[in-house]
């Protein structure tokens, strides 16, 4: 494939139009329309609200193989799946979460597709967009402020200061702020405990956010937010502190769901943006739901591998809304493939068909999880330049083996001519009927069994070890009442067992579970294993030392 510019340069050179034409071709009435500048907008909730009685449209998830950390390809494989979809002539949208600067400064560069399949204006989707991020981090952080603030004046609940388990959060990748000493410097600035930060994507608040079905149910799983216990280790609930209410305002204008166009001029919806290593990694329930009632197809993302990112979009969204994907496209890159393969980061440019046969077993196993849930996958080659014929050849041939088709893309180059095919393969498979969706596991499964269940059919595991302080918190919560909820697994994206560095399949590997915070609101349980930060931090070289504005005025390096 050929070559082509920076993300950013092919960005600033699309020819967007203004947003009401794009809601035109929704069928959205300009008067619905929150407009933040010419080419993004909010769409008014009761409009939202009004379709519901319309049928629903297609559900297609795009997720991925275990991935290297540059990503291989989601994003702009959704972007570019929904404009080969317009171009063979279907109604579709895009769904996709909204991107956390943590990443856009740190590592990763921006979130919104690459190459030829972007989502625009580029640069505002990457910062700061119309707002959501910070009405969010606001909401998490009023209830902290108002936590300390009930202790300062005489701690009615009786909240043990050692048993505050809800923290502040930030947007941004600062690892000074994980752990922190709060209320210092006096009587007047109240009592002094041990405090931290996460990133504003690992938070409770977005998971909430992202998975209520409208403004009542927002403030209802607000008000559910377990903040600390008591001495007697009884629950104090954010409804305690009366802070649903204000966190509710805060949010109001937040929850609608932003349109924005393709650089096909396509619409898509981006909203929301839990993180899928520390967080459930799905986009918001409203705006997919308003999507299906929109077009015919609807095209969305799961963070990272198919292990966290579809687990959890299938587990905890499709389970607790009742949406059924009508198919999967797994995307793979013969560069990560080669990595399984045991290829080393600087070589991976070099054609090494050997090692990428050894490396599919990653991908075999993805295919075969994603088949689990009932859910039809097709495997979409995201071609990059380096990649050679031989290669190519040597993983269609493997994905027969599989059972299941590699359709080779060239969108990043070629734009929705280079997913053309796999549009037409997507429609047949969604249009077969083929798709029975189920979850992993029943909702009354005990809690332990569930995360067990996770592990060994889709990690491989031979089993789940903790000590004895989490077991008896998973015997507490299931006591307690929190049985039923689902399982938010926080891991390493590297890999599908928690150490980072095992590439491939592995199997018979033990998943140890470090950690379990119980998200009330959220209504899943989060069960961290291994080493996984909730606080990231920057690289030596970040990304930002790249990023700034040119003699232009524009923005340059967000890749
Ligand atoms: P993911 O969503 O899986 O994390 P992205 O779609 O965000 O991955 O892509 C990560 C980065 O890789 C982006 O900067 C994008 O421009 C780049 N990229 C994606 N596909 C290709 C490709 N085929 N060739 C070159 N670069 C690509
Ligand atoms: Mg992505």
């Amino acid at each position: 494939i050929k070559k082509v510019g920076s993300d950013i340069e092919i960005a600033r050179a699309a020819k967007m139009q203004p947003v009401e034409k794009i809601a035109e071709k929704l069928g959205i009435p300009e008067k619905h329309l929150f407009r933040y500048g010419p080419s993004k907008a909010k769409v008014d909730l009761h409009y939202v609200d009004s379709l519901k009685s319309r049928p629903d449209g297609k559900l297609i998830l795009v997720t991925a193989i275990t991935p290297t950390p540059a990503g291989e390809g989601k994003t702009t494989t959704t972007v570019g799946l929904g404009d080969g979809l317009n171009r063979i002539g279907k109604k579709a949208i895009i769904c996709l979460r909204e991107p956390s600067l943590g990443p856009c400064f740190g590592v990763k560069g921006g979130a919104a597709g690459g190459g030829y399949a972007q989502v625009v204006p580029m640069e505002d989707i990457n910062l700061h967009f119309t707002g959501d991020f910070h009405a969010i981090g606001t909401a998490n952080n009023l209830l902290a402020a108002l936590i300390d603030n009930h202790i300062y004046w005489g701690n009615e609940l009786g909240i043990d200061p050692r048993r505050i388990s809800w923290r502040r959060v930030l947007d941004m990748n600062d690892r000074a702020l994980r752990s922190i000493v709060s209320s210092l410097g006096g009587v007047a600035n109240g009592y002094p405990r041990e405090d931290g930060f996460d990133i504003t994507v690992a938070s409770e608040v977005m998971a909430i956010f992202c998975l209520a079905s409208d403004l009542d149910d927002l403030t209802r799983r607000l008000g559910n937010i377990i903040v600390a216990y008591t001495r007697d280790r009884k629950p104090v609930y954010a409804r305690d502190l009366k802070a649903e209410g204000p966190m509710t305002v805060l949010l109001k204008d937040a929850l609608a769901p932003n349109l924005v166009q393709t650089l096909e001029n396509n619409p898509a919806f981006i909203h929301g943006g839990p993180f899928a290593n520390i967080a459930h990694g799905c986009n918001s329930v409203i705006a997919t739901r308003s999507a299906l009632k929109l077009a015919d197809y609807v095209v969305t993302e799961a963070g990272f591998g198919a292990d966290l990112g579809a687990e959890k979009f299938f587990d905890i969204k499709c389970r607790k809304t009742g949406l059924k994907p009508s198919a999967a496209v797994i995307v793979a890159t013969i560069r990560a493939l080669k990595m399984h393969g045991g290829v080393a980061k600087e070589d991976l440019g070099k054609e090494n068909v050997e090692a990428l046969k050894k490396g599919l077993e990653n991908l075999a196993r993805h295919v075969e999880n994603v088949k689990r849930f009932g859910v039809p996958p097709v495997v979409a080659i995201n071609r990059f330049v380096a990649d050679t014929d031989a290669e190519l050849a040597a993983l269609k041939q493997a994905c027969a083996g599989l059972g299941t088709e590699a359709i080779e893309c060239t969108h990043w180059a070629d734009g929705s001519a280079g997913t053309e095919a796999l549009a037409h393969r997507v429609v047949q498979i969604a249009e077969s009927g083929k798709s029975s969706f189920q979850t992993l596991y029943p909702d009354d499964m005990p809690l332990w069994d569930k995360v067990r269940t996770i592990a060994k059919s889709l990690y491989g595991a031979s089993d789940i070890i903790a000590d004895k302080k989490v077991r008896d918190q998973f015997a507490e919560f299931q006591k307690a009442g929190f049985g039923h909820y689902p399982i938010c697994v926080a891991k390493t994206q590297y890999s599908f067992s928690t150490d980072s560095n095992l590439k491939g399949a592995p199997s018979n590997h033990v998943v140890p579970v470090r950690e379990v915070k119980l998200s009330a609101g959220a209504e899943f349980l989060v069960v961290i294993c291994g080493e996984i930060m909730t606080m990231p931090g920057l690289p030596k070289v970040p990304s930002a030392n790249h990023i700034k504005l040119n003699a232009q005025g524009e923005v340059e390096g967000l890749f």
